[in-house]
């Protein structure tokens, strides 16, 4: 069967990795949207490649940009901005939509192709971070799928096939720890830009990959995983792995742990998501366990952590708090991959924001952006000198 997909952030990494799967599989995978924040000359590539009907970009400068970069006589549609993204996202002939951009810009496209019905491969996982109640919900009504790519919620998706629900004792989400896993807190000041981008196990983008070195990304996924997996936050506990081998394990209720192994590459969780239940060769060899040597395991250090432990406080809390911790750190990301503030600043800026904010229990979606808005001008005061 042919999958018709749009793929949302192709540029990125997580996009990337996709339309590589796609390149091994030219009979299995169509694309027919593709979109992208900047980068046109990449876009204009992908366009050449992969004849999308559809692209979608950040503006008008960006469509210029692209035009400028195709041959005349090839036929694709651009469509600009948040509502370009959504169009593509529900596009009629389309069945899988691929969420890899980047922070809560994913939030509304993907609720745009959950409410066509179309089958969603999740990378974005600020969606349920922000919204999860809304958008399990959504997708439960228009009967859409939600596979997720994360490598973590990928890994728990394999182990509870199979397996009833009921039986879950406990979901052990693991984490490399990051460059700064073995680092003593006294050093955290004098972290910078490049120090938090070396991650030692994964390729990733730069929000991820200093999420990573914070452990937010951790945070953010026990929330994310939280709402996939529909268990309470006390059933979800996260083991530092740092070989980043075991990608995460579940626990059942008669002692017995299923977990799911792989090499530290997305293109193993991509293609779960985009053909489950078959399993793709997608060249990918599975890891050398006498090589390895040993797999190690700890527990997390919310202390040396603190955006860990403000994940997980949001978590507890709902409503809108975890929209408003997701936009304080997506500000505080930007500004210090931007050289604005340090790296002990992004604990310090989240957990000022979440303890200012007017926490609403029942979040409609509009108060879910309304929140969203108003910790980023709140982030914003609060860097201002
Ligand atoms: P990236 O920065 O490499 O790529 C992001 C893509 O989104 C690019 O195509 C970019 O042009 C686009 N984009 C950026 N800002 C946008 C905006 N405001 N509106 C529309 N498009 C925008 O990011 P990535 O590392 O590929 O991560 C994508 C998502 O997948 C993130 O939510 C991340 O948490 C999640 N994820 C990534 C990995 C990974 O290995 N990279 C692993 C697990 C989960
Ligand atoms: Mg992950």
């Amino acid at each position: 069967m042919v999958r018709n997909l749009s793929i949302l952030g192709a540029t990125g990494s997580i996009g990337r990795n996709t339309l590589r799967i796609v390149d091994r599989f030219p009979d299995r995978f169509l694309v027919k949207a593709l979109s992208a924040q900047s980068n046109m000359t990449r876009l204009a590539g992908q366009i050449k490649r992969y004849r999308p009907a559809s692209v979608a970009v950040g503006d008008e400068r960006c469509a210029d940009d692209l035009k400028a970069l195709l041959p005349p006589d090839l036929a694709v549609d651009i469509l600009l901005g948040e509502s370009g993204l959504c169009q593509i996202a529900g596009l009629g002939d389309t069945d899988l939509v691929v969420t890899a951009v980047v922070g809560a810009a994913g939030l509304l496209p993907t609720l745009a192709a959950i409410d066509e019905g179309k089958d969603i491969a999740l990378a974005n996982k600020e969606t349920l971070v922000m919204a999860g109640q809304v958008v399990m919900e959504r997708a439960a009504v228009a009967g859409a799928r939600i596979f997720p790519v994360d490598s973590e919620h990928s890994a728990i998706f394999q182990c509870l096939a199979g397996n009833r629900k009921t039986d879950v004792d406990r979901i052990l989400l693991t984490g490399s720890g990051g460059p700064f896993r073995a680092v003593p807190v006294e050093q955290f000041e004098s972290i910078t830009v490049d120090d938090a981008l070396n991650h030692p196990n994964w390729q990733m983008g730069p929000k991820i990959t200093i999420d990573s070195a914070s452990m937010m990304n951790k945070g953010l996924e026990i929330i994310e995983a939280k709402w996939l997996f529909d268990v309470p936050l006390e059933t979800i506990q996260v083991v530092i792995h740092p070989q980043s081998i075991v990608h995460s394990m579940v626990a059942f209720k008669d002692g017995s742990v299923i977990a799911q192994l792989g090499v530290p590459d997305m293109k193993g969780a991509i293609a779960c998501a985009l053909s489950w239940p078959e399993r793709l060769e997608i060249g990918q060899p599975a890891p050398d366990f006498a090589a390895l040597h040993q797999l190690t395991f700890e527990a997390p250090d919310l202390d040396k952590f603190p955006c860990l432990r403000m994940a997980m406080e949001a978590c507890a809390a709902a409503g809108t708090l975890p929209a408003v911790l997701n936009a304080a750190n997506e500000m505080a990301v930007i500004a210090f991959l931007d050289g604005k503030i340090g790296f002990t600043a992004i604990s310090e800026l989240v957990g000022k924001v979440m303890e200012n904010h007017e926490w609403v229990a029942h979040p409609s979606l509009e108060e879910i952006m309304i929140a969203d808005k108003w910790a980023r001008r709140e982030s914003g005061r609060w860097m201002r000198p």
